[in-house]
């Protein structure tokens, strides 16, 4: 993903250049309207993303909207990451902190970004990933995804407030509701791992 590292860069990059791809793959026109209609945004901000991807080497803008090569290649990556997430998240009983660790699936998420979107999405790291509803399992892998490409370049990570919410602040204060946190060594991978027992409790 280096190759993206810009200032300009903008992690709805990915969205589109993916909506592009799909629209394309079924044969539609590739217009803006239709972009904002998948996308469910206005069409002032689809024609902004539009001149941003163009200024980044993404697209190509006229009355239809063409993947440059780089376009292409980013829109796979992430169709690719979308499809076997989907095909991949379907083992009932694994831990879903170990499912978000998987190097099939999450590339480069790490297990920083594991344990901080586990926390943004109040999940329990321990969860098994049947219990895990499809909707939260897709929204806990694009969290982790845009923390990792908002950090990107930054010395220090940050995912909330002015730092990381759980990640190594061993026995300190849950930020949110201030209940101490928790840690252990957790799943297949033995990777430590921070959570908050109030805001990411098991669902009973
Ligand atoms: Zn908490």
């Amino acid at each position: 993903m280096a190759e993206y590292e810009s200032p300009e860069w903008h992690p709805a990059f990915e969205e589109y250049c993916e909506t592009i791809f799909e629209l394309n793959e079924d044969d539609f026109d590739v217009i803006q309207a239709r972009i904002a209609e998948r996308l469910d945004v206005s069409r002032p901000a689809v024609s902004e993303m539009v001149k941003r991807m163009e200024a980044e080497g993404l697209i190509e803008a006229g009355r239809q909207i063409t993947l440059t090569e780089a376009g292409r290649d980013l829109a796979e990556t992430v169709v690719r990451r979308h499809r076997l997430a989907e095909r991949f998240l379907t083992d009932p009983g694994a831990e879903i902190g170990d499912v978000l660790l998987d190097q099939r699936l999450a590339a480069g998420i790490g297990n920083v970004y594991k344990c901080e979107a586990l926390f943004v999405c109040g999940v329990d790291p321990h969860a098994p990933l049947g219990s895990v509803a499809p909707e939260t399992r897709r929204r806990l892998y694009e969290t982790a995804a845009l923390q990792l490409q908002s950090n990107l370049g930054r010395d220090r990570r940050v995912t909330f407030g002015d730092g990381l919410a759980v990640y190594g602040r061993h026995r300190q204060g849950c930020r949110a509701c201030g209940t101490g946190l928790r840690s252990a060594s957790s799943g297949v991978h033995g990777r430590q791992t921070w959570w908050c027992p109030k805001c990411q409790a098991p669902v009973v």
